[in-house]
């Protein structure tokens, strides 16, 4: 199976990082299938849960792609080392944006970070799932901080006619609301990076050498960054055109190929060789 293909070289960080997820995953949906089929009578809308569901589904093909995605720099480039220039650690092709990844023992096509969470690097191939994976991670979270609290409040003062019922219930709640809080304490600092670099064009590699250059592209971000090419420009060059197939974890049809990138007119040449530096693989 596609999924279990990499595990040789997850570490052991990496194989417990990957089961919290998965065991995450597995224990809400359970709950969500039991308030589907549970919640209250009187209230009558735990159709409500529907929803939740189609976003677990959503977010777990985007985990899925995420893992199983490869972000390494396709063989035909790692072998043209005519027209890139080689790697120190592998010595073989690099192009821009493009850095060797120890864990992955591979150089990666537009590195963003190493991810333990996914057992895979975050790079071009994998961005959008990625990012889309953050969005319906953080509406699921939404969804159980508007949902189950109000409910869990209401079941404090009003219990169901079985005792036993209602502490499994309310136990399976409590459940919810704490995988929710954790998974926004996992995601938050990493979407946070993740999300200005797909608004400025960035990867965090590049955040961390360059410094932050705000939430969204102006003039002065587009100066220290020859990527960047406007908020819209750089957000399709990840999402493509058209909504659907940007919400949709199925490849797009972005312009960019991951080894050759437009510039803008703004950049700042003068910037280049003090970043060049500080560049170092990861
Ligand atoms: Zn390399
Ligand atoms: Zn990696």
């Amino acid at each position: 199976m596609k999924f279990f293909q990499n595990i040789y070289r997850w570490d052991n960080d990496t194989k417990i990082s990957i089961s919290i997820v998965l065991i995450g995953f597995i224990m809400t949906l359970f709950i969500s299938f039991v308030d589907l089929f549970t919640l209250y009578p009187q209230f009558n809308f735990s159709w409500i849960y529907l929803f939740y569901i189609v976003l677990w589904f959503l977010s777990f093909v985007c985990y899925y792609k995420c893992v199983t995605t490869s972000t390494e720099v396709p063989e035909n480039i790692k072998m043209d080392i005519s027209t890139y220039p080689a790697c120190s650690k592998c010595g073989l092709g690099k192009p821009e944006r493009a850095h060797h990844c120890s864990k992955c023992n591979s150089c990666i096509l537009e590195m963003d970070h190493h991810c333990n969470y996914i057992g895979n690097c975050v790079g071009f191939a994998n961005k959008k799932y990625f990012l889309l994976l953050l969005f319906y991670v953080t509406l699921m979270i939404l969804f159980i901080l508007l949902v189950n609290t109000p409910l869990a409040i209401y079941a404090f003062f009003y219990p169901l006619r079985n005792p036993f019922y209602h502490c499994v219930f309310r136990l399976f709640d409590l459940i919810h609301c704490i995988l929710s809080v954790y998974g926004f304490t996992l995601i938050a600092p990493t979407a946070h990076v993740v999300v200005k670099g797909l608004f400025c064009n960035y990867t965090t590699i590049e955040f961390i050498v360059k410094g932050d250059m705000g939430w969204v592209s102006s003039s002065e971000s587009r100066k220290k960054n020859k990527y960047d090419l406007g908020t819209l420009r750089n957000i399709q060059q990840i999402f493509g055109i058209g909504l659907l197939q940007a919400l949709l974890p199925i490849p797009s049809n972005t312009t960019c190929n991951g080894i050759n990138f437009e510039t803008n007119g703004e950049y700042n040449e003068a910037l280049e060789n003090q970043y060049n530096e500080y560049y170092e693989d990861y």
